[in-house]
């Protein structure tokens, strides 16, 4: 399906403003985040749309180049297979804006009072590779992958056995410490996070031999995901609480399981729709014919009327890629191209001979159809 355009995503002319961006994302991003929307797929596909034109219109170096070349630009510039939600970090940036924005007052973490607690886990981006059956279908995957886990050890608290973090005696837990500075102005007062600590508050004093301190382990797992129908490539299917923990028992972060989609042998897909063509040849063109199709699901019949000219489409209804919101779905549209034989055998020398002989008769006897139209046109 045609991306849309940047700007009519965020309902924006094209000589918006920074702040007119901003603004427009911000109504949009509070209307349809998924936490606000949970379960509803046709939100978090808005959310992400808004998301991607958002992060493309707000740099200007992005804007510019997609400005100049729409998002051809972005294929150039993210290498290969168009814009990809993970071409920019969700856990980093992103979570970021949404804190100034959802953040009810108090400003950023590191500003705000009391200790941080140890860091949050990272993000884990999965690729999970699907042909169009599967996406027709849907389907449910398990992913083997090596992640942070807690370490066994010391349960992710990062101390030894029989011990236990302690309270940072640098800061006194608060994790910030204030320094007086000498100023042109005076003396003034700055809270910095603690450098003993780096703002967590705790200490370990007496780390844990397995992980060295650090609470984690690397370990396998295998993550089971459900695929939904009709989903397409780039989107992608958040599991909460399936990334990496972080050291010292910090939370984990979410895995993002990314769709690809694998090329398919015979169709090509354009939104839910699935394209066919189908090679016939001069007698089934000509006579008609009933002709097994494949379909995503089999095959199927498809009747060719006496007749059909090469690149007429058919239609199967409801033969496409199920909407991804559960909400009708795709058709699939077999084209005709007529087949020319290279090599004939004898017997179709003699019957193509004979053919093209009548064909001439027809048109030297004044003809019909087109070649009658064509002399009436030139008045002949
Ligand atoms: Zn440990
Ligand atoms: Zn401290």
């Amino acid at each position: 399906m045609a991306k849309r355009d940047y700007y009519e995503v965020l309902n924006l002319g094209r000589d918006a403003s920074d702040s007119d961006i901003k603004g427009a994302y911000r109504k949009m991003a509070l209307k349809y985040h998924p936490d606000r929307n949970p379960g509803d797929a046709a939100a978090e596909e808005t959310f992400k749309e808004a998301s991607e034109a958002y992060e493309v219109l707000s740099d200007q170096e992005k804007r510019s180049a997609y400005d100049r070349f729409g998002h051809e630009s972005m294929e150039g510039n993210f290498g290969g297979g168009g814009f990809q939600w993970s071409d920019f970090s969700h856990a980093g940036d992103f979570q970021d804006i949404f804190e100034g924005f959802f953040g009810g007052g108090g400003g950023g973490r590191r500003r705000s009072r009391g200790p941080s607690g140890p860091p949050k886990g990272r993000d884990l981006k999965i690729k999970v590779s699907l042909t169009l059956e599967e996406i027709a279908e849907g389907v449910e995957k398990k992913i083997a992958l090596t992640r942070f886990q807690r370490c066994g050890t010391c349960e992710g608290t990062g101390a030894a056995s029989g011990s236990a973090r302690e309270t940072c005696g640098t800061c006194g837990g608060q994790g910030q410490v204030q320094q007086m500075a000498r100023t042109l102005f005076g003396q003034s007062m700055t809270v910095t996070a603690c450098p003993t600590c780096d703002g967590e508050g705790q200490i370990v004093a007496n780390p844990c031999t397995e992980c060295d301190g650090d609470g984690r382990e690397r370990g396998q797992t295998t993550l089971s995901v459900r695929i939904p129908a009709g989903v397409q490539e780039g989107n992608y299917i958040p599991l909460r609480g399936q990334g990496e923990v972080g050291p010292r028992g910090g939370p984990p972060g979410d895995a993002l399981v990314f769709i690809e989609e694998q090329e398919h042998e015979y169709f090509t897909r354009d939104g839910n729709h699935v394209i066919y063509q189908l090679p016939l040849g001069f007698g089934q063109a000509a006579l008609g014919a009933e002709i097994k199709v494949p379909i995503l699901a089999g095959s199927a019949a498809l009747k060719i009327p006496s007749g059909t000219q090469s690149g007429r489409v058919f239609r199967m209804s409801g033969k496409g890629i199920p909407d991804v919101n559960g909400r009708g779905g795709g058709d699939q549209l077999v084209q005709v191209i007529l087949w020319t034989p290279e090599d004939l055998s004898r017997r179709e020398r003699e019957l193509f001979t004979e053919l093209a002989q009548l064909e001439e008769e027809r048109v030297a006897a004044g003809g019909e159809g087109f070649f009658a139209k064509v002399r009436k046109a030139f008045g002949a």
